[in-house]
C-alpha cells in the first residue's frame, strides 16, 4: 500500500428519516463492520458509526440515543426538522469532518453492501480521496424504479450534470475532500453532482443493491423528479441553452412560413386556414410557457441563494449528552 501511514478514522454517516423499522435491524451490521475493519487494522480504533436524525416523527432519535448509551461506538446528531436527504448527509459529514480521516456515507435501510466498505478503505490507502459506490445490477429494484433511475442518470448527462453512472449517496470522502466541500456555499445540494467538481484522485467499487430489509422508500416518482430537476438546474445552464436553440428554430420556420403566406397571398391561393393558425398559436404558447418555466426554475433558485440560509441546523447531539 502506498502513501498512508496510519489506519485512518473512519466515520460511517448514516441519514435516516423515519427509520424506526429499519435501525434496529442494520445497525448491528455496521458495528460488526467497524469492528471487523478495526480487527483488520485497516482502520483506527476511535472509528465511529454517525446517525443523522433528519427531523423524523416516529422514534428514530430515541433509538439512537438509546444505541450510544449502550455502545460508544455509535453516535448521533439530530436536526431540528425534516431538511431532506442531501442535507441530512452533508450535515453528518461536515460533523464527522472534525473528528476523522474518512467518511463513508450509506443509508439506514441495508440496501447498499456494506462489505463494499473494505474495498472503499483500500481505495483510500491505495491514495485515493474518493471512492464512488457503483451498483452493479438493479435486479432487486422494482421494474419502475429502475427503469426511472436510468432515465434520471441518462437526462442529468444530456442536461450537462455530470454524474458517476449508477452512483448515488454510497461514497467514500478524504478529509481533504471535506475541507475543500465546505467552500462549495451552495444551499441547492445536489452532492452526487457537486463531489466530481471538488476533483482529486478518484476509484470506483462496485457492489450489488439489495431490498430494503423495512419500511418503505422516500423516493416516491415526484421525489426522484425533483431531484432529477434540481440536479439539473444546479449544475447547468444547458437547459437555458437548449430553449435558446429551440426560439431560433422555431423563429426560422416562422420567417418561412410567413414568406410562404406572402407569395400564397400573392398568387391568391388563400384558403381559411383557422385549424393549423390554431395548432401554431397553441404550440408556441406551449413553447414559451415551458421556456418562461425553465427559466423561472433558475431565477428561483438565485433567489434561494440569495438568501443563503442555513442548509441545516443541529438540535442536539449524543455527544451533549455525555
Ligand atoms: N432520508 C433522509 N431524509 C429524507 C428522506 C430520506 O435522511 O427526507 C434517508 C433515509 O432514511 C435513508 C436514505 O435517506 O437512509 C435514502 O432514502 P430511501 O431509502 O427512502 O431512498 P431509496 O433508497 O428508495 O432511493
Ligand atoms: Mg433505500
Amino acid at each position: 500500500m502506498k502513501g498512508r501511514k496510519n489506519p485512518p478514522v473512519l466515520y460511517i454517516v448514516i441519514p435516516c428519516y423515519n427509520e424506526e423499522a429499519v435501525l434496529p435491524l442494520t445497525a448491528p451490521s455496521f458495528e460488526q463492520k467497524i469492528k471487523e475493519l478495526i480487527t483488520l487494522n485497516k482502520i483506527d480504533k476511535n472509528s465511529k458509526i454517525l446517525f443523522v436524525n433528519d427531523g423524523s416523527k416516529d422514534s428514530t432519535w430515541e433509538i439512537i440515543c438509546d444505541f450510544t448509551k449502550i455502545n460508544p461506538i455509535f453516535k448521533g446528531i439530530c436536526l431540528s426538522r425534516n431538511q431532506g436527504h442531501q442535507n441530512a448527509l452533508l450535515a453528518g459529514i461536515m460533523y464527522a469532518k472534525n473528528y476523522c480521516d474518512i467518511t463513508v456515507s450509506i443509508d439506514c435501510d441495508g440496501q447498499d453492501d456494506i462489505n463494499a466498505i473494505n474495498q472503499m478503505v483500500d481505495g483510500y490507502l491505495d491514495g485515493a480521496e474518493i471512492v464512488y459506490g457503483v451498483r452493479n445490477r438493479r435486479k432487486t429494484d422494482s421494474f419502475f424504479k429502475r427503469v426511472s433511475a436510468q432515465c434520471f442518470y441518462k437526462l442529468l448527462n444530456v442536461m450537462g450534470a455530470q454524474t458517476v453512472y449508477n452512483h448515488a449517496d454510497y461514497r467514500l470522502l478524504s478529509s481533504l475532500v471535506l475541507k475543500h466541500l465546505e467552500d462549495f456555499k451552495e444551499v441547492n445540494l445536489y452532492l452526487r453532482g457537486m463531489i466530481p467538481l471538488v476533483g482529486f484522485k478518484s476509484t470506483c467499487v462496485y457492489y450489488e443493491r439489495t431490498r430494503r430489509v423495512a419500511g418503505k422508500s422516500h423516493y416516491p416518482l415526484g421525489k426522484m423528479l425533483s431531484l432529477a430537476i434540481n440536479g439539473i438546474t444546479n449544475l447547468s445552464v444547458k437547459p437555458i441553452r437548449i430553449i435558446t436553440t429551440i426560439g431560433i428554430i422555431v423563429a426560422l420556420i416562422s420567417f418561412l412560413g410567413i414568406i410562404w403566406s406572402v407569395i400564397s397571398r400573392l398568387t391568391s391561393n388563400t384558403v381559411a386556414g383557422w385549424a393549423s393558425l390554431t395548432a401554431i398559436l397553441c404550440f408556441l404558447g406551449g413553447v414559451q410557457l415551458t421556456s418562461l418555466g425553465v427559466i423561472g426554475e433558475y431565477i428561483g433558485k438565485i433567489y434561494l441563494e440569495t438568501k443563503a440560509r442555513p442548509k441545516y441546523i443541529i438540535s442536539e447531539t449524543t455527544d451533549d449528552q455525555e
